[in-house]
């Protein structure tokens, strides 16, 4: 197992990271879900015996019971590893409630202290409504000084440029967890940024939350034969220099194994061959007739047509050649059950999306094109 140094934080983590949200569970009778202690405590202790130091969890993670299950399959360890957990703001509703929630946390996990807790899945919004004007992060200052938290971190959704500002903003925060992967490349640049700040990243997601872990065209179009594709998407990832580590959602013993052997390796991939990798995505978007960057400066359509996302799932066809995920992607839009997709037969042509587009798609013209490839996998 290979380590790297965790920011400004003094610590060393494992390059792989486990990842505590899909826990093998049990179903009981009554409909409910049990963590499967057992396996868990198996998979764990067998990722720490291969040197895997860090373990993320979170309170709601496997029917908000990942931490408790977390907590005893490393209660024999916990000294020797970093413990990482999460804060959902939504439970947040008056400063105190940082600390209850902390709390709960600590009780779940049948420990004294949590090494990384996290302002979970924040965007600036949240960051400038509600993090800052309620002094949650002096909340959380006041924790790390009691010793209940060792370190103050935060997990992020949002464009790069909020990673950017809340950076700027809050020099308190000395980790961050954030999406990167081979096809999701937007937070790449901040990704050096925080790492030049002394901020450790912690990359969720590596093998795109599993769509990369089939074998797939993709390594063939990137020049990477001899390699599984979960293994390309991994290597890939701890490629980057601003990248500590890669957490990744394991569910088995054998991809626990599989994914040591890619984190025990000095270089996982050397800086030129990161470099022709992302050039050579980057020309097989570019070349593709639809070059959608993903930006959304076309949002918000006055009809709820979610042009990035039903751009997304061509690309993942078009450019990848990942037709499941294209499928799935396009499919999981339209009957998504809170809030169904919108085609373009809602469109009133008011041509908002076109001229706030950066690479001048012909937007309308395109989702006519793109829905009908889409709607026939
Ligand atoms: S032109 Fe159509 S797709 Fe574009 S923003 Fe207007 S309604 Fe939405
Ligand atoms: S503005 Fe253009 S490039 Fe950006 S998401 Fe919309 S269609 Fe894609």
């Amino acid at each position: 197992m290979q380590y790297r140094p965790f920011g400004k934080t003094g610590v060393n983590i494992s390059t792989l990271g486990f990842g505590c949200m899909r826990l093998p569970e049990i179903q009981q009778e009554d409909g409910s879900f049990v963590v499967d202690q057992e396996k868990t405590d198996e998979m764990l202790r067998r990722a720490y015996d291969l040197g895997v130091n860090y373990f993320d969890t979170a309170l709601f993670y496997c029917h908000s019971n990942s931490e408790i299950a977390v907590g005893k399959a490393l209660k024999p360890i916990r000294d020797k590893v970093y413990i990482s957990t999460k804060c959902p703001l939504e439970r947040v509703k008056e400063p105190a409630d940082f600390r209850k929630t902390l709390e709960e946390s600590l009780r779940k996990l049948d420990t004294d202290y949590v090494d990384f807790y996290h302002f979970w899945g924040i965007n600036q919004k949240a960051f400038d409504e509600k993090i800052v004007p309620m002094g949650l992060i002096e909340e959380a200052k006041k924790l790390k000084e009691e010793g209940l938290i060792r370190h103050i971190s935060f997990s992020f959704h949002d464009k790069p440029e909020a990673l950017k500002h809340i950076i700027d903003n809050a020099p308190e925060m000395e980790t961050v967890l954030l999406q990167y992967n081979l096809l999701d490349r937007a937070n790449e640049e901040m990704i050096q940024y925080a790492a030049a700040k002394g901020v450790g990243v912690v990359v969720m997601g590596p093998v795109g939350g599993g769509r990369l872990a089939a074998p797939t065209e993709l390594v063939k179009k990137l020049g990477s034969e001899g390699l599984n594709t979960y293994e390309l998407a991994l290597r890939f990832v701890l490629g980057n220099p601003g990248v500590c580590c890669a957490l990744s959602g394991m569910q088995t013993i054998d991809m626990v194994e599989k994914n040591a052997v890619v984190a025990s390796l000095e270089t996982p991939m050397t800086e030129k061959e990161w470099r022709e990798v992302g050039e050579n995505l980057e020309k097989l978007q570019k070349f593709s007739e639809l070059y959608c960057t993903g930006c959304a400066y076309c949002q918000p359509c006055p009809k709820g047509i979610n042009i990035p996302k039903i751009f997304q799932a061509y690309t993942y066809l078009n450019v990848y050649g990942l037709k499941d995920l294209a499928k799935n992607t396009y499919q999981g839009y339209l009957k998504d059950e809170k809030n169904p997709g919108v085609t373009s037969d809602a469109c009133v042509n008011c041509g908002f999306c076109e001229r706030k587009c950066p690479q001048h798609l012909k937007v309308r013209e395109l989702l006519k094109k793109v829905e009908g490839v889409l709607g026939s996998l």
